[in-house]
């Protein structure tokens, strides 16, 4: 079914479905991930996302689907366990999105180099027989040839460990059409603007179509708050005095050309100026360098990079890499809000805590899932929903999604107009991959196809703004889009393009 009409089903359905199992408000990793959850163990599941799926931090990740070197050296062996299990599930059920990735630590001492061996040594043990590959202990010219683009200055060798990378707005797009194909009604740019509530307990949602105003109730038998760093907004319409679960963290990452880092395998720098780590990753043809923790806690939808972390982070990759880069080489610069969990003030005897996320049931039954990390959002999703089902009263049905493979990644676009016709030469994208986007993964603006159908916003800010108008063309014939509702998008969609740009 076209994009259009298969929109204008999905509001039918709201319109005339008496009673959903479960309403999830979100569609980040989190919300996606319980949706198919839901979808999967058989209950009406209904999902809406106020603004595009994925266009919060889902987006804005480091892209890497990993056990987390950091909490290993923080000591928490069992988080890192359990991420690395679901590092394994995900490279069986989302190939090719998610792919395995070497990573090389450059080391300049030998007890360096001897306490980078034991601890990754310490992550293949806690991989088991799910680990990629083994890690090992190079040598100086080993490393060098492994990082073409690092600085030597006293390097002695270095260790090659291999985790997984993948894209992350793709896969939230994957998840979304998993839970569609289950069953389950996904629906971007509609929000939660209340709960229905009675006898003190929440009996669904009021739902706004940010399109064309349109106003819906939504009765369900429990309602999922999946709104990432908005998570505690949410429960504020349940209970007005909920006190906060969420410290959120800004993390900024910047994009530049892959002649910096030329190669197969992304550099790790265990220790910046300020003890954090630093990443700089080939990814889609560039090289992604990041990231900062800043708290940040005004919540802005679209937040960009603060001018210190952008300092920060070339005067940290200049200090790694033989080509220092500067501002000048940022083809695209972007940021994301970690919801961190903060001290559990709110928390109550229902509250299950564990050292990464929280599945909190408030005392009107509303299940608020906050804080985790992408590769983890299976096992979250699995928690969520047992709780979900139990608090509803749900007929109780097995998680099944441990081996569940995911909708195929890539769109099938051979036979769409405009296939041979690149958006731009400085971009790998298609004029039928904006088709493919409108008709078949629920792209509704300019920014949703150049952010995250395609990423290049986040590969080649320039690049998007220029291709902006021609995908606005081909959006507008797919929806029969006004001549202002296009200028409109356009305009939206360069104005983001340049704040990527750093303009
Ligand atoms: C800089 C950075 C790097 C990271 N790197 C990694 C990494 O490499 N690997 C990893 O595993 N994890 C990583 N993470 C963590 C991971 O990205 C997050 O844990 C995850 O994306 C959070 O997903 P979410 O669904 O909870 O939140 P979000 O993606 O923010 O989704 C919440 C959604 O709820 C919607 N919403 C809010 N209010 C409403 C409402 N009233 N009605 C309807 N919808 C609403 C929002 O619009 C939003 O889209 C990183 C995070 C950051 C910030």
């Amino acid at each position: 079914m076209p994009g259009p009409q298969q929109r204008a089903a999905a509001l039918d359905r709201l319109r005339a479905m008496p009673h959903w199992d479960v309403l999830v408000v979100g569609g980040g990793a989190s919300g996606l991930g319980c949706a198919v959850d839901a979808a999967a163990r058989g209950y009406r599941t209904l999902l809406v996302e106020r603004g595009d799926f994925a266009g919060g931090t889902s987006s804005r990740s480091t892209k890497l689907i990993h056990g987390g070197v950091r909490y290993l050296r923080q000591g928490d062996l069992a988080l890192v366990r359990r991420a690395l299990v679901e590092r394994a599930r995900l490279l069986a059920n989302a190939a090719p999105l998610v792919r395995p990735l070497p990573f090389v630590i450059p080391a300049h001492s030998r007890a360096d180099l001897l306490r980078f061996a034991a601890g990754l040594k310490l992550y293949d043990l806690l991989a088991g027989a799910r680990g990629v590959a083994p890690s090992a202990t190079l040598g100086h010219a080993q490393t060098l040839a492994a990082l073409p683009g690092l600085r030597d200055d006293g390097v002695v060798g270095g260790v090659r460990y291999w985790d997984a990378q993948f894209d992350d707005a793709r896969l939230a797009i994957a998840l979304m059409r998993s839970a569609v194909d289950l069953g389950a009604t996904c629906l971007n740019y509609c929000a939660v603007t209340g709960l229905l509530k009675s006898g003190g307990k929440v009996r669904g949602a009021c739902l706004r179509d940010a399109e064309s105003g349109e106003t819906f109730e939504a009765p369900a038998a429990v309602v999922v708050n999946a709104a990432g760093v908005y998570a505690d907004a949410v429960r504020r319409l349940d209970d007005a005095g909920a006190m906060p679960l969420l410290t959120p963290s800004q993390g900024a990452h910047l994009v530049v050309d892959a002649g910096f880092l030329p190669g197969d395998a992304a550099l790790l720098v265990p220790e910046t100026e300020d003890g954090r780590v630093l990443f700089a990753i080939p990814w889609l043809g560039k090289v992604l360098i990041g990231t900062t923790d800043t708290p940040r806690d005004d919540l802005p939808d679209d937040p960009l990079p603060f001018a210190d972390e952008v300092d920060f982070l070339l005067r940290a990759a200049g200090r790694v890499l033989a080509r220092p880069p500067t501002r000048a080489d940022v083809r695209s610069a972007f940021a994301g809000l970690r919801p961190l969990l903060g001290r559990p003030a709110g928390a109550t005897a229902t509250a299950a805590l564990s050292r990464e996320h929280i599945v909190h049931v408030a005392g009107s039954g509303l299940v608020t899932v906050a804080g985790g990390k992408w590769t983890t959002y299976r096992w979250m999703a699995e928690q969520v929903i047992d709780r979900a089902a139990a608090v509803a009263g749900l007929p109780p049905g097995a998680c099944v999604t441990h081996g569940l493979p995911l909708h195929a990644a890539a769109g099938d676009e051979a036979g769409l107009p405009g296939a041979d016709r690149r958006l731009h030469p400085a971009l790998p994208w298609s004029e039928a991959t904006v088709r493919f986007a409108v008709r078949h993964e629920a792209a509704r603006t300019v920014e949703d196809v150049l952010a995250r159908r395609t990423r290049a916003c986040f590969v080649d800010a320039f690049a998007a703004g220029e291709a902006a108008v021609r995908v606005g063309e081909i959006i507008a014939e797919e929806l029969s889009l006004s001549p202002s509702r296009q200028a409109a998008l356009v305009a939206a969609a360069c104005a983001q393009a340049a704040r990527c740009a750093l303009a």
